[in-house]
């Protein structure tokens, strides 16, 4: 590979040189913290230098391990003065690793794992640091959800902020759409409390603009009456039926009830895999994967046509509790492996994107990658797309080309693969894209003002209020100078 090769498949985030912190000063930072404060060297250091993302490996010269809101006002202030890069960690899940710096400080909130659920009130106040694991056990507990990711590890609040697809997606919304209220301490170091009624700009902001206006050291979502029972589809039929299924696919959305939250994933059994029998190992697949929100005895029936489109080569279809089917994906993401994401907007599913993303799946170098399809509708359509800054609302298909692989020695290949998909796809493309699939963000504003298009200068003006240094630019960055 030759070094213009290799920096074309790094992350392209410039991180500034460590400022020279006097010893006093960053010991006088240390007492002030009820939570410990990491140095290279230290116990602990290592592990929470990284992220899920094995690609990234970066050596902040400080890890806040925040255990309240405090910490985190301490921190930011503490960053603001000393002029010291700013990242901020939740779940550490998203693929680009701005959770994590050289040189910087990160303000690490996996610590603040505090759950207070209302059940009364169908209501739940939740810390930063928690996984939608964490989440779900704790409000199935009452038999209660709030719309999340389709993977157990993922935190809370990467996914809240940029938007949040899930199972429950098309009957109750995106995970942002859930959110009742917000605090938050912003580049300023005020804490704030943001909902409809007290800084709503703020609120509109923070439901799809990710960490660009403050650090959320708690969110306040509603819940809904979920499970205890789900069935699950989980159908893989042959992929050399590609074609056909996803023409099926199309026509099966076109009709499917508010309670289906269905999506369709080009793959390749991975040889060796023991989760699937031998004789399937290396060869293509579709699968079908979906859930019904409400009776198992109804979601059966409405399922089952994903089940009956072919003969599937495996069919691991059937009844689970809401919390085992929350983690379902789990095992295929684990943390360390090579991963780049990236996806776009389809209004239509036609033929000929039907055709491209076929034909673009099928050259995926890494047997571990996949092509992922969401049909996205109902309850996210209908949400106002002034009430908040995610956008998209109308999209029904999202497409995303997910590269997992092993060696570095493949980075180029796989990502590479993911742009050419998206490259060619692009012609049939609605133009935006979601900013949680959004490989390194190496486009920058040209990727912000396409996938935020209408809301974007909005988006200004709320930086401008909030952070116009741009102390929190480790994110989907919406500059206050674009
Ligand atoms: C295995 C896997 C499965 C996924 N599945 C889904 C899915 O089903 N649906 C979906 O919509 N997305 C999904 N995603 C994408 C996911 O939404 C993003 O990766 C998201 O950023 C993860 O949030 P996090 O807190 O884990 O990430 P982190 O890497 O910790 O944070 C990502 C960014 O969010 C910001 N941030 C985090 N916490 C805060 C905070 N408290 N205040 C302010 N800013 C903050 C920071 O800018 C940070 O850099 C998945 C990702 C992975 C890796």
């Amino acid at each position: 590979m030759t070094a213009s090769n290799l920096a074309h498949t790094q992350p392209q985030t410039a991180f500034p040189a460590a400022p020279d912190l006097d010893e006093s000063v960053i010991n006088d930072f240390a007492t002030q913290l009820r939570g410990q404060l990491l140095r290279a060297g230290d116990e602990g250091y290592e592990q929470a230098r990284r992220v899920w993302n094995g690609m990234i490996d970066r050596y902040p010269l400080l890890i806040a391990r925040c255990t309240c809101a405090e910490d985190v006002i301490t921190s930011v202030n503490f960053a603001r003065t000393h002029q010291l890069l700013v990242a901020v960690r939740g779940g550490g899940h998203q693929v680009a690793g701005h959770a994590t710096c050289d040189n910087g400080l990160v303000i690490d909130l996996s610590p603040m794992k505090e759950i207070e659920i209302d059940p009364e009130a169908r209501t739940a106040r939740v810390g930063p640091g928690n996984t939608w694991g964490d989440l779900d056990r704790a409000t199935q507990t009452y038999g209660l959800a709030t719309p999340g990711g389709a993977v157990s590890d993922t935190g809370i609040a990467g996914l809240t902020l940029g938007g949040g697809f899930g199972w429950l997606r098309n009957k109750y919304g995106l995970a942002c759409d859930n959110l009742l209220s917000v605090e938050i301490v912003t580049a300023g170091g005020r804490h704030l409390r943001a909902s409809e009624t007290e800084n709503p700009e703020l609120f509109w902001g923070i439901r799809g603009g990710g960490g660009n206006f403050g650090v959320v050291t708690s969110f306040e979502y509603k819940l809904y009456q979920v499970g205890p029972e789900m069935i699950f589809c989980f159908a893989f039929h042959h992929g050399e039926k590609a074609t056909e299924a996803l023409r099926f696919f199309r026509d099966y959305t076109a009709t499917a009830p508010d309670e289906v939250g269905v999506l369709a994933v080009l793959g390749v059994f991975p040889p060796g895999a023991e989760a699937f029998p031998h004789e399937v190992h290396g060869l293509p697949y579709v699968l079908f994967a979906s859930t019904y929100v409400g009776s198992p005895q109804e979601g059966e029936r409405r399922l089952q046509p994903l089940r009956e489109f072919s003969t599937p080569l495996v069919d691991f279809s059937g009844r689970m509790s809401y919390v085992q089917m929350q983690t379902v994906f789990d095992e295929d993401y684990p943390n360390g492996l090579r991963y780049y994401w990236k996806s776009t907007n389809l209004l239509e599913l036609s033929d000929e994107a039907i055709g491209v993303i076929v034909e673009q799946a099928q050259r995926q170098p890494s047997p571990l990658s996949t092509t992922d399809i969401w049909h996205n509708a109902g309850a996210i359509a209908r949400m106002d797309p002034n009430k908040s800054a995610f956008r998209g609302r109308d999209v029904p298909y999202l497409v995303s080309a997910e590269a997992n692989w092993v060696e570095p020695g493949d980075d180029e290949a796989n990502i590479s693969w993911v742009r050419g998909f998206l490259k060619t796809l692009q012609p049939l493309a609605e133009g935006g894209s979601y900013l949680n699939f959004a490989g390194f963000q190496e486009e920058g504003d040209e990727l912000m003002k396409a996938a935020f298009a209408e809301q974007y200068q909005r988006l200004v003006e709320l930086k401008k209020q909030y952070d116009p240094t741009n102390l929190f630019r480790l994110n989907q960055n919406i500059r206050s100078d674009p």
